[in-house]
C-alpha cells in the first residue's frame, strides 16, 4: 500500500549452508506495519532461515535484512521496536517451568538469576500467568516444568514467552506446527488478536495454506529458496496457492 512503514526489509536475502543448496535465494520483501504477513512453503523451502536469519541467529551469505530500530505505529507515533520470536522447535529450558520459561523472555532486562530464584516483581509473574492463561494453560500446568508438557502445551508456552515483552515486531516460525487442525485454528485466532491489541507487525511462518488464506492480510510464498508469490490474503484460494508448491517439491527434473 504504497507508503506506509516499513517494520522489516528484506533486501536480496541469499544463504547457502556449506556445499548444500541455496536455502534462500535473493528473496525481497518488506513488512508493512501492523500487516499479518504469512510466510508460506512446504519443509525446506527455507522460512526458518528467512526468520532465524532476521534475528541474527543465521548469518546470510548476501543480502540485508534491516529491522527498523524505530517503527511509526498505525496512529502515526514512532515507538522503538520490540521483537517477540516464537521458535520453531520451541528452544524452551525443560527443566524451568511453563511461568519460568515466559519471564525468561525478561532476561535481558533483569538477568538470569531473577528467573532461576523467582525473584521478580509481582507484576511480571502475573503477565506471565495471564498469557499462559490466555494460550490456554492451567495455573497448575503453568507451574509444570515444561518437560511434563505435550507438544502442543511446549508450543503455546513458546508464544506466551514471545508475548511476554509487549513485541511490536512478532516473527513466528511454525507457532502451530504441532497442533491439532482446531487447536491450530485457535491459537491462530489467539495471535492474530494479541498482535491487532499491540498493534504488532507479525511474520508467521506456516506450511498449511488453508490456515494462511484464513488468517493473513498478505501471503508470501517460498519455494526452495525463492520468492514465488507476493499477495494480499484476502480473496486468494487455498487451492490455487497448493498449486504453486506441488509440482516439483522433490526438486527440478
Ligand atoms: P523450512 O523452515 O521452510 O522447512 P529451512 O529454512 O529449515 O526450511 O531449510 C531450508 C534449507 O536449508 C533446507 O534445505 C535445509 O536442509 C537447509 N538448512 C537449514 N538449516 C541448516 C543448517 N543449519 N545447516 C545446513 N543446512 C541447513
Ligand atoms: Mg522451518
Amino acid at each position: 500500500a504504497g507508503s506506509a512503514p516499513e517494520t522489516l526489509r528484506i533486501c536480496e536475502a541469499t544463504k547457502t549452508f556449506g556445499t548444500g543448496p541455496v536455502a534462500l535465494d535473493k528473496v525481497s520483501f518488506s513488512l508493512e506495519t501492523g500487516e499479518f504477513t504469512v510466510l508460506l512453503g512446504p519443509s525446506g523451502s527455507g522460512k526458518s532461515t528467512l526468520l532465524r536469519a532476521a534475528v541474527g541467529l543465521v548469518r546470510l551469505t548476501s543480502g540485508t535484512i534491516e529491522v527498523s530500530p524505530k517503527e511509526a505505529t498505525p496512529s502515526g507515533k514512532r515507538r522503538p521496536t520490540a521483537i517477540g520470536m516464537v521458535h520453531q522447535d520451541g528452544s524452551l529450558s525443560d527443566r524451568l517451568t511453563a511461568a519460568q520459561n515466559v519471564l525468561s523472555a525478561m532476561v535481558p532486562q533483569m538477568g538470569w538469576w531473577r528467573v532461576l530464584f523467582q525473584a521478580y516483581p509481582k507484576p511480571l509473574q502475573d503477565k506471565a500467568c495471564r498469557l499462559l492463561e490466555r494460550v490456554g494453560l492451567t495455573e497448575e500446568q503453568a507451574n509444570r516444568p515444561v518437560r511434563e508438557l505435550s507438544g502442543g502445551q511446549r508450543q503455546r508456552v513458546g508464544i506466551a514467552r514471545a508475548l511476554m515483552n509487549d513485541p511490536t515486531l512478532i516473527l513466528a516460525d511454525e507457532p502451530v506446527a504441532s497442533l491439532d487442525p482446531a487447536t491450530a485454528r485457535k491459537v491462530m485466532l489467539l495471535l492474530r488478536e494479541t498482535a491487532r491489541e499491540l498493534g504488532a507487525t507479525v511474520l508467521c511462518s506456516l506450511h498449511q495454506t488453508e490456515l494462511a488464506c484464513e488468517f493473513a492480510d498478505r501471503i508470501v510464498v517460498l519455494k526452495q529458496g525463492q520468492l514465488i508469490f507476493d499477495g494480499a490474503g484476502a480473496g486468494v484460494s487455498p487451492r490455487s496457492l497448493a498449486g504453486l508448491f506441488d509440482h516439483d517439491s522433490a526438486g527440478r527434473p
